[in-house]
């Protein structure tokens, strides 16, 4: 814990991979599981998106060896993509088929609009030869019902969340509420589709996934709820408590200010608990 300032230390589990499979054996310990996730995003060289994957196949690796109940979550920017796609493409393989070998799971987080459709490119071809992947759609985007019906047809698996990225209203629902809307077509949807991930700290989305699930004849072991590190963790327990498979997604690294700076501007509260952290 170094590095990272005490600020920080709310939503991210530490500077290293000891730090984040400490905060993963914590989770597991309260029957949570955990997707963990090495910050970092917009590699602008090949020096850095080569170690961005390295540091990957580390995390697989060391996951495995400790034992505890936990994929990885990976952002294609970090491994290059923004400035040479052959070589997030091949650093994306190289992670894919040692989860693979390993018998984990990969998913993609989904980035800003401008790197939705390529996204999906890279992770459709990727999944025709290799299941073990999957991908996230944001529901603030106009187009993800339409993504969420492709993803049932092509069978794979989907995380759905809201969205954290600042998109223009030609891409994006400006409105609150429609995003909402979006989200509960978006996981009536999913309910076909191969363990679909509710990723909201929302209850009335929740609730309205869980009211679809049921009626399409899903029982809890067919679907995931997910969560953010720091974030509701009462209410994630006790969701597990109620029986329901919850993951939390765990970010350890210390290029953690994007990805800070994204959990400060979705809700005054989290700003309002650093300013009086801060003071103390
Ligand atoms: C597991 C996971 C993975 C994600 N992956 C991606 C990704 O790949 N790409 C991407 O763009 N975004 C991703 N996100 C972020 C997501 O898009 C949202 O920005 C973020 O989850 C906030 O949206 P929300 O659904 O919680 O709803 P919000 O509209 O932010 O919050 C809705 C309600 O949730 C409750 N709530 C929220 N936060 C708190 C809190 N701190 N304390 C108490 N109650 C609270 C409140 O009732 C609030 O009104 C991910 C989120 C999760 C949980």
């Amino acid at each position: 814990m170094r590095a990272l300032t005490f600020l920080a230390q709310r939503f991210v589990a530490g500077d290293d991979i000891s730090d984040a499979i400490e905060a993963v054996r914590a989770l597991n310990a309260d029957g949570l599981k955990a997707t963990l996730d090495n910050l970092g995003e917009d590699s602008l060289d090949e020096k850095h998106a080569l170690a961005a994957a390295e540091e990957n196949l580390t995390m697989l690796r060391r996951l495995h060896e400790s034992g505890v109940d936990a994929n990885i979550s990976l952002k294609l920017t970090q491994l290059g993509l923004a400035f040479d796609e052959k070589l997030a493409t091949d650093s994306l393989l190289r992670i894919v088929t040692e989860a693979e070998r390993l018998k984990t799971f990969v998913r993609i987080d989904m980035e800003g609009s401008q790197w939705t459709q390529k996204t999906l490119d890279i992770f459709y071809a990727m999944h025709e030869k290799h299941p073990g992947v999957g991908i996230v759609l944001q529901s603030m985007l106009r187009r993800t019902e339409a993504d969420c019906r492709d993803a049932v047809a092509r069978k794979v698996r989907v995380r759905l969340c809201k969205g954290a990225y600042k998109e223009p209203a030609s891409v994006a629902f400006a409105d609150k509420r429609e995003v909402d809307a979006s989200y509960d077509r978006c996981s009536a949807i999913l309910a076909k589709a191969p363990v679909p991930a509710m990723a909201t700290h929302d209850d009335a989305r929740i609730e309205a996934a869980l009211k679809a699930f049921d009626a399409a004849g899903l029982v809890k072991a067919d679907y995931e709820l997910q969560m953010l590190y720091g974030i509701r963790t009462k209410r994630a327990k006790e969701l597990r408590e109620a029986g329901h498979t919850v993951r939390i997604y765990v970010p350890y690294g210390s290029h953690w200010f994007p990805y800070f700076y994204r959990r400060l501007r979705e809700r005054k509260e989290n700003l309002l608990f650093i300013v009086r952290n801060f003071f103390e």
